[in-house]
């Protein structure tokens, strides 16, 4: 997900990246991308996201709808900051006694009109929920709600009547619970649904959604795009843009040979940058096809469309939007794309279950970047990235991060957790997870618990220990204070006496295969053990092949751990 305006910090790093770019020479181009979004805010406090089933806006009741496809007809009036709403759901109860219908739907919006089944129906509006009183009941009903207004601009940016230039721009950010700010729906996570989109804006703004292009009409000098999607969506990632959009196009080929459209929507004054920066995202969606299994909205689209919100990215299904900001024509936020686009199958494919497992949204498209990086560049891109995201601050479980749903723990740590699961199962099985993952729970929900049972049947491990410390009971990063000595024995072989000393406040131990690389004189003589930690005091005494000078623990960068040498060195 997204981000914000007020955060000076992200500005003037912003200026610190361009200026090592300028200057050049000394610093690479990785360097240079180098970059925060969305978790950025993490620095600052924010309140407004909520844990799902704890704050009133959902209700018991929800869990027994399922929505089977909205039909969202919006006039939008970006002069007047309002629009007129005709949206349709057509659903199902899952339960056949149920009576109640109720969804989410902000109480600020004037409703002209609820129909049931088309005939008009009493209903009561209230706070965030629409409560319907369901007439005839057949076996797939239909709610349709008209109604009007300025919706309210909350979260991130739930609904946006922005502007740039003197030019509007309208666009929105449900994540995650916003999508209700402007279309009444079943705003819950695991009542995903298709969409047709009908937006009707002045003739000279483009509007663009999630889906492909269906039509395209005028009447009265105003235009509506008609969209429709055949993926079944969680409302989240529902969107829509309207602008003086300057449109391009590309294209990548997916492993069974079919052509997926990629749709740019810049804005007319970034066309020529948006050109440079926009056009990795065929590599990158083919990369990532690779790593994870094929993009899953293959028969529809990747579009990405400039926003402005100036936090970051949304990674809206089909239609990403960037924010404005992040288009420079120095390739400085491929990271960005990335990151956005790996949420395609990590998020809007395979979606959570509870905003509790929000870290396998954010930590598998953070992971994401880095194994670009290394399809890309090559295995030691694959450290410099994660070395990037190494921090010893974080604190709280992964899991259930609380209100701050999108702190950077959620982001780096959730990236962390994924890379420290590849140095425990190795490569092979590591990848056969991801595969196997995104297989079993594509257009469906995942709980971490569904993800730590698909490492297990994998890998053939009992992941419990590996998770509880990592993901469900942690709340530090391990600190580590060591000593070794070398010993020599009777006959002349010499032996490393290691101590371990976790120190971290508050926690059980952690267990983890720790490389120990021992270095010599001549580079060529070094060599590498790994040893299982497993104790919070941990001794062990390991055999060289001869006397060596030092020793570097986790040489290559497995671990989000923090070693101390308390080595005396006499
Ligand atoms: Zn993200």
């Amino acid at each position: 997900m997204p981000f914000m305006k007020k955060n000076i910090l992200y500005f003037s790093l912003i200026f610190f990246v361009s200026s090592l770019v300028v200057s050049g020479g000394l610093f690479s181009s990785k360097i240079s991308r180098t970059h925060p979004y969305k978790d950025y805010f993490s620095v600052l406090n924010q309140s407004w996201f909520f844990n799902d089933d704890e704050d009133g806006y959902n209700f018991p009741e929800q869990k027994l709808i399922n929505v089977l496809h909205y039909t969202v007809k919006l006039d939008l009036f970006p002069e007047q900051k309002r629009l007129k709403g005709d949206v349709t759901l057509q659903f199902v109860f899952t339960d056949s006694l149920q009576k109640f219908f109720k969804i989410n739907f902000y109480d600020n919006m004037r409703i002209h009109k609820v129909l049931w089944n088309g005939s008009s129906t009493n209903y009561s509006n209230f706070k965030t929920s629409l409560t319907v009183t369901p007439k005839v009941l057949y076996d797939t009903n239909y709610v349709e709600i008209i109604y009007e207004g300025r919706p309210k601009n909350l979260g991130l940016s739930s609904f946006v009547f922005g502007e740039i230039n003197g030019t509007s721009l309208i666009y929105n950010i449900n994540e995650p619970t916003y999508a209700s700010t402007w279309f009444p729906c079943n705003d819950v996570l695991t009542d995903k649904a298709t969409y047709d989109f009908y937006l009707t804006n002045s003739a000279s703004k483009i509007s663009v959604a999630n889906g492909l292009l269906v039509e395209k009409y005028d009447s009265n000098g105003r235009t509506t795009y008609h969209w429709r999607t055949q993926y079944e969506l969680p409302t989240y990632t529902a969107a829509i843009y309207s602008s003086d959009y300057k449109t391009f196009s590309d294209k990548f080929i997916t492993a069974s040979g079919d052509t997926v459209p990629i749709h740019y929507y810049a804005l007319p004054a970034h066309l020529n940058n948006a050109k440079i920066d926009f056009e990795e995202h065929a590599q990158i969606l083919k990369v990532l096809s690779q790593l994870f299994g094929e993009y899953p909205f293959a028969k529809e689209k990747y579009g990405v469309a400039e926003f402005l919100w100036q936090g970051g990215a949304m990674e809206n299904a089909t239609i990403t939007g960037i924010g404005s900001n992040f288009v420079t024509g120095a390739k400085m936020f491929t990271d960005i794309y990335v990151h956005e686009a790996a949420h395609q199958w990590w998020g809007n494919c395979v979606s959570p279950a509870t905003w509790k497992d929000i870290w396998l949204n954010e930590g598998f498209a953070s992971y994401s970047e880095a194994l670009y990086d290394e399809a890309v560049f090559g295995i030691d891109a694959l450290f410099s990235n994660m070395r990037k995201n190494f921090r010893t601050d974080f604190e709280g479980t992964l899991y259930n991060p609380g209100s701050n749903l999108f702190s950077s723990k959620v982001y780096k740590k959730g990236a962390w957790v994924l890379h420290m699961l590849r140095w425990e199962v190795g490569d092979d099985d590591f990848f056969a997870i991801l595969n196997q993952y995104f297989d079993l729970y594509k257009f469906k929900n995942a709980s971490t618990g569904d993800l730590k049972k698909v490492c297990e049947d994998v890998s053939k491990k009992d992941l419990s220990k590996f998770f509880d410390q990592w993901v469900y009971k942690g709340e530090k990063v391990p600190v580590v204070n060591y000593r070794w000595k070398i010993k020599q024995d009777k006959d002349s072989t010499y032996y490393l006496v290691l101590s371990l000393k976790q120190v971290q406040k508050g926690e059980t131990e952690y267990h983890f295969p720790l490389e120990v690389k021992f270095m010599y004189d001549n580079p060529e003589d070094n060599y590498s053990e790994t040893i299982l930690v497993d104790e919070l005091t941990f001794e062990k005494t390991i055999k060289l092949k001869k006397k060596m000078n030092s020793l570097i623990f986790d040489p290559k960068g497995w671990l989000l751990i923090e070693f101390n040498d308390f080595n005396t060195y006499e």
